[in-house]
């Protein structure tokens, strides 16, 4: 006999509302003039308050920036009109996460690389479900971003998410690939096309900044320090990604910083460097996380 424990669902559905609200409430905000560190916070406490845990920290990446920038402790640069803002964010209740994003932009210029990702994003959600092809995913994004005379970026993609970890092995691409895999049910997945200008790169770049770490080993270093924080990131993240903000109300900012440098060295903790377009041209961004099934898309999410 076969028992099957289908709670993980309903944690996925918890976050996945939680995470939709919190999205909204960040899509209808004026967020000119405020500091990266002040929206960066108040995202993280709506999560709280609406009962989840940021899954990672708040990724605010402006203009050519495509993902992975968070905010420094007392970060002072400032959203100013004519910015690109995307906004992506994670919720997670059990270690099981709801992963979505959405772009603001403050140039009327750009609103139609917004609405590019947008649909880019619907256009998959429609097809996407159990036994979906990973490559017919990409190839849907593909077209329906140049139909709308951008491109995607090539090198970032969609992805599986498993317990307390984001990244769980399958990509989804945004574009068609020769390599494929089909979606499975009872399984989540991020869906997240990334939309440039024609004269872009349609390629990410790693910047010099990487504010967002995550523990990779957990193997002892024998300096009791260093152990000691290192079981601090673990009660605390797990596997999943953090910030120095996140340290701080324990540990000294500078002392944090000087032990996560060198954990980087050791190899216990890996940070993510930020990710710039080739050409520093625009990017925009969508993503929903979902759960398919044979006949619809579960879009957990929405
Ligand atoms: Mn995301
Ligand atoms: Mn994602």
């Amino acid at each position: 006999m076969v028992i099957l424990n289908l709670d993980f669902l309903e944690y996925y559905k918890n976050a996945g509302k939680i995470a939709s609200r919190v999205r909204e409430n960040a899509r209808r905000k004026d967020h000119r003039g405020k500091t990266l560190f002040e929206i960066c916070e108040s995202i993280e406490r709506e999560i709280r308050e609406n009962g989840g845990i940021p899954a990672f920290p708040v990724n605010t990446s402006i203009n050519e920036i495509a993902a992975h920038y968070t905010a420094e402790p007392d970060d002072q640069r400032v959203v100013n009109d004519g910015d690109v803002l995307k906004i992506d964010l994670g919720v997670h209740q059990q270690g099981f996460i709801a992963d979505t994003a959405v772009t603001v932009s403050y140039d009327p210029n750009y609103e139609s690389l917004v609405q590019t990702a947008e649909n880019a994003l619907s256009d998959a959600l429609r097809i996407a479900k159990v036994d979906t092809k990973s490559s017919e995913i990409g190839k849907t994004i593909e077209n329906s971003i140049k139909r709308s005379g951008f491109i995607p970026i090539q090198n970032l993609s969609g992805h599986s998410l498993e317990q307390y970890t984001i990244h769980a092995g399958k990509s989804i691409p945004n574009i068609w690939t020769v390599g494929s895999f089909q979606l499975l049910a009872n399984h989540a997945y991020a869906i997240e096309p990334f939309v440039t200008l024609k004269n872009g790169a349609g390629i990410v770049r790693e910047g010099s900044i990487a504010n967002i770490f995550a523990i990779i080993s957990r193997k002892p270093t024998k300096d009791k320090e260093l152990d000691d924080f290192l079981n601090f990131l673990w009660e605390r993240f797990k596997s999943l990604p953090f910030a120095l903000r996140w340290t701080t109300d324990r540990y000294d900012e500078k002392y944090s910083r000087e032990i996560i440098e060198i954990l980087k060295k050791k190899k216990n903790i890996h940070s993510y460097p930020i990710l710039v377009e080739g050409n520093d041209k625009i990017v925009a961004q969508a993503e929903h996380t979902i759960i398919p099934e044979s006949k619809l898309t579960n879009v957990i999410t929405m």
